[in-house]
């Protein structure tokens, strides 16, 4: 069979190994120059910045993780527990908050206690947007100091307008019984959060996890932009070459701009996805022991630090700023007094940086599904499904498609 995969991030890669090791006869096309995708990371003499975000692994995939540490076997990594920190009234406590209590003003930690505890949680009053479910799930106390406002930040918009399909597995949700333990013992978050640990390469960052997967596939062509696929019966022509399958890893706009007589309800859908994107840059940075820092306040620029320099012990001392949207870099420094100009490395924009579940967002994506799933071209990854996906649920996407495809070809 042969099958062209339409993109070179980690899900394009990652899907075309897998099945060019089952047998197949795979050709992948990336249109940058580099493949890698969200997870490309540049070098800047002795500094690595992942230009997207600092990328860190783990995964609660068993053959997910083998496949990962036997390509880049796990020496070449270092693990690390997460160090996350929150800035709530100029000090910092631990991450996540609400799970951190006991170190907030004894005022904030009991109002914020009695009002999550005074939660009902009835689930025929539960509500579908994000803004009045964090109200019904945690309380006022905890959404009004931080939840509210860190989302706000994060998703640039009023919560009213984002849905809660996608809270359940991404954000702790923890029960009365787990607030009341977090408080009694403080190690008790890290025992139960999802997370808490993580792989981070000891040299060259992210991008050497994309360097080894690469090298499992022999038919690729970078710098190269696919412009149209057009459906013919069982077959697909690629720019004109014929296959008999194919899979887009691209962001569903992308891939709207490409496929020939793409039905108008099904392109309105697309067009009504929305998304985020984020600016990031680089600084020199003391080095420590903390990964990442969340900044609810508004007068705070980035909404996050990402503790780059800190991932691995042989990285020099550097942190990456974040913020939702198109940004100068002083927009991102605005209220870190601690950096300066002169500590600028580098700077970075990904257009399609977050996904946002906005209410119209399932009954757009099931029309969007319905058609590719008819059509039989297979959506696999972040934008082309348009999931909060992580690299090792790219993988693991990636996976599950191929042996649903095999297995389909195996018993006609
Ligand atoms: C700020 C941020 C932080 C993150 N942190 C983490 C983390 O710590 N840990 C973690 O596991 N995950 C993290 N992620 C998630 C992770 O980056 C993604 O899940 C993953 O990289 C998505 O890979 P993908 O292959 O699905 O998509 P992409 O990486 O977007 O790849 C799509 C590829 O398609 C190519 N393409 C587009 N159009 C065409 C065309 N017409 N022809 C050919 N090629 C085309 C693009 O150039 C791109 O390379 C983070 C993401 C962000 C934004």
């Amino acid at each position: 069979m042969k099958i062209a995969v339409i993109g070179g991030g980690i899900s394009g890669l990652a899907t075309a190994a897998k099945l060019q090791s089952s047998g197949c006869d795979v050709r992948l096309f990336e249109k940058n120059e580099r493949f890698g995708g969200l997870c490309k990371t540049d070098t800047i003499g002795s500094y690595v910045f992942d230009r997207h975000g600092g990328h860190v692994f783990n995964s609660k995939h068993p053959e997910v993780k083998k496949w990962v540490f036997d390509l880049l076997p796990e020496e070449n990594w270092q693990f690390s527990s997460r160090v996350g920190r929150i800035e709530f009234d100029g000090n910092f406590i631990s991450y996540p908050f609400e799970l951190s209590l006991s170190e907030l003003p004894h005022k904030d930690a009991t109002q914020c206690i009695l009002d999550f505890l005074a939660c009902s949680r009835k689930p025929e009053s539960k509500p579908q947007d994000f803004r009045n479910w964090l109200y019904w799930m945690f309380g006022k106390g905890i959404a009004d100091r931080y939840l509210v406002p860190y989302n706000e930040k994060i998703w640039n918009r009023d919560l009213s307008e984002i849905s809660i399909c996608w809270v359940d597995g991404k954000m702790p949700l923890p029960s009365d019984e787990d607030l009341v333990m977090s408080i009694l013992d403080p190690q008790f978050k890290e025992k139960n959060m999802p997370h808490s640990t993580f792989y981070y390469p000891k040299c060259g960052g992210i991008q050497v996890l994309i360097d080894a997967i690469e090298s499992q596939v022999s038919n690729k062509v970078a710098s190269y932009t696919i412009e149209k696929v057009e459906i013919r019966g069982d077959s697909y022509l690629v720019d004109g070459e014929s296959f008999d399958h194919v899979i887009s890893t691209i962001p569903l706009p992308e891939l709207a701009k490409i496929v020939v007589d793409l039905p108008i309800q099904v392109r309105t859908a697309i067009e009504r996805l929305q998304f985020n994107s984020i600016t990031t840059a680089l600084f020199k940075y003391e080095k420590s022991k903390v990964s990442w820092v969340y900044y609810p306040s508004k007068d705070k620029g980035a909404h996050r630090m990402v503790c780059q320099g800190n991932l691995s012990d042989e990285l020099p001392g550097c942190v990456a700023l974040e913020k939702t949207g198109t940004w100068e870099v002083s927009d991102l420094t605005k209220g870190f007094d601690e950096i300066s100009p002169s500590d600028f490395i580098a700077k970075s924009w990904t257009h399609y940086g977050y996904p946002v579940y906005d209410l119209s967002f399932e009954a757009n994506m099931a029309i969007i599904t319905d058609y590719f799933r008819e059509m039989d071209i297979g959506l696999v990854g972040r934008f082309a499904e348009w999931k909060y996906y992580n690299m090792d649920t790219c993988i693991k996407a990636g996976f599950d498609y191929c042996d649903a495809l095999l297995s389909k070809v195996a018993t006609p």
